[in-house]
């Protein structure tokens, strides 16, 4: 089997209502969708996680060219290849996930060419379904609007959501009238994250997790910038012991981004988004060190439902971190902000009772991407 052509798609969809989070405005939703074809007419998609316009020119002029002719079932050794062809310039950023994407599209076509999910292929499935946690409060007037929030909270908690997620990185007095308007709606034990998206600084990071550490937050996310290694590592120090996990990872790429933040202790949680890290291939070794490591990896989902397909199957092949008699929660971030490109891409997918979200176990990743219908979208 050849590889005998590379698409790429750049989809787009104008929001009906534009939000912010603690960095920038999004007026619209986009993502990069990639699609590798083998001269026996076999298929696998992938979707890339960053600027949907660079990654898809990362994979259209650099990479994708570079695989027509090769076995796409030749997974690992593709992606070293291609790594090594870009890591002079390329280590993080696009040229990682426009691999990501690639990666994530010929995993899908060598499950789909023997017949098996991507999951089996990365080691097996433990569960048939995971439990999804509700990632959304965005900001919709470059504040929080407590209220608001709040209704949100009551909201996700009418359709059965048990975690929720919530931005904050506006400032530790509105982060903290937000957190708190939204921990009274839905009382003090629902886990409930926070994400600053990197917004603040060691010492701000710590005022405001000090303050959240009382209002019981489950986790602490993005507090700092990914560059600020040796101020993740203070951040979590200090908060540990006042019972705030830190998280993040989800701007970090490769085994090689992820050794650092496992090795300073930056973080509790790992947060590998599998369209940016480097695909499957890159996910399994962070996974791996994770383990080494004792960190558990809990991968970032944002985007359309390639992606989440993707991290579908790479949630349920995760071993536990630490294993144990009972069975840890295995949490699926799935943001519920407008996105028909997640929602309606796929007709039927995904399969969500309440907060839980079947694992497809049809081969590869279990989802039929249909080029007509994904016209409506392309810019
Ligand atoms: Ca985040």
């Amino acid at each position: 089997m050849k590889v005998s052509q590379v698409d790429v798609y750049v989809l787009r969809h104008a929001l009906s209502e534009p939000f912010a989070f603690a960095q920038w405005w999004n007026s619209e939703r986009t993502c990069c969708l990639v699609c590798v074809t083998a001269d026996d007419g076999s298929v696998g998609w992938g979707e890339c996680f960053g600027s949907a316009e660079v990654n898809a020119a990362v994979v259209r002029d650099f990479l994708g060219p570079r695989l027509i002719g090769r076995d796409p079932l030749n997974t690992g050794v593709l992606w070293e290849e291609l790594y090594n062809r870009s890591r002079d310039f390329g280590q993080k950023g696009a040229f990682v996930a426009g691999l990501s994407g690639l990666d994530i599209a010929l995993w899908d076509l060598k499950g789909r060419a023997l017949g098996l999910p991507v999951a089996t292929l990365l080691g097996g499935a433990w569960c048939d379904e995971v439990e999804a946690y509700a990632t959304g409060f965005f900001f919709t007037r470059g504040e929080g609007q407590a209220g608001r929030l709040a209704d949100e909270a009551r909201r996700y908690l009418d359709q059965g959501f048990r975690g929720l997620k919530m931005k904050v990185g506006l400032g530790l007095e509105r982060d903290l009238e937000n957190l708190r308007a939204v921990r009274r709606a839905v009382g003090h034990e629902l886990p409930l994250a926070i994400d600053a998206n990197h917004a603040y600084n060691a010492r701000e990071a710590i005022e405001l997790g000090l303050h959240a550490a009382a209002e019981n937050v489950w986790w602490f996310e993005e507090p700092v910038p990914p560059e600020d290694l040796e101020g993740y590592a203070e951040v979590r120090r200090v908060l540990g012991p006042h019972g705030v996990p830190i998280a993040g990872g989800e701007a970090e790429f490769t085994r090689y981004g992820f050794r650092e933040l496992f090795v300073r202790r930056c973080v509790d949680l790992a947060q590998p988004d599998l369209g940016a890290c480097g695909g499957f291939t890159a996910g399994l070794e962070i996974a791996a060190l994770g383990r080494t490591f004792g960190i558990e990896v809990r991968p970032h989902v944002w985007g359309a439902a390639v992606g989440l397909a993707a991290a579908l199957q790479f949630l349920a092949a995760l071993p536990p971190i630490p294993g144990a008699l009972t069975p840890r929660t295995r949490w699926l971030e799935l943001d519920r902000t407008e996105n028909p490109l997640r929602d309606q891409l796929i007709p039927d997918f995904p399969q969500r009772e309440g907060p839980m979200v079947a694992v497809p176990t049809a081969p590869g990743l279990g989802i039929d991407v249909d080029v007509e219908r994904l016209r409506r979208w392309v810019a």
